[in-house]
């Protein structure tokens, strides 16, 4: 497995209306999509802006998932400005939580 193939996973349940984790792979940004019998099945996070079907599926385990398959190219560039957007108000909310006990 390459450094490319590494899966990153962004737990977006701070933020509402985010339920569920988001998923960053080869610098794209993809969305939960479903769970199914043997994998979880991830869609990239422009299918409705950009209508791009790229999937992702991967193992079950929502906290270390594992690649399984790739389907479809994206049409589009690499999602690095919202990736970093989305960790940096991930960040800010956990510094709020964790300043308001005091
Ligand atoms: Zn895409």
């Amino acid at each position: 497995m390459s450094e490319e193939d590494v899966l990153e996973i962004i737990d977006a349940g701070l933020l509402r209306p985010f339920k569920y984790p988001r998923l960053v792979y080869q610098g794209f940004l993809f969305h939960y999509h479903k769970k199914c019998k043997r994998h979880i099945r991830w869609k990239c996070s422009r299918v409705s802006k950009a209508n791009c079907q790229a999937v992702l599926r991967t193992t079950l385990d929502m906290n270390r998932p594992r690649l399984i398959q790739f389907d479809h190219e994206h049409l589009h560039e690499k999602d690095t400005h919202s990736i970093d957007r989305l960790k940096m108000k991930i960040q800010d909310m956990v510094i709020r939580l964790s300043s308001s006990f005091y």
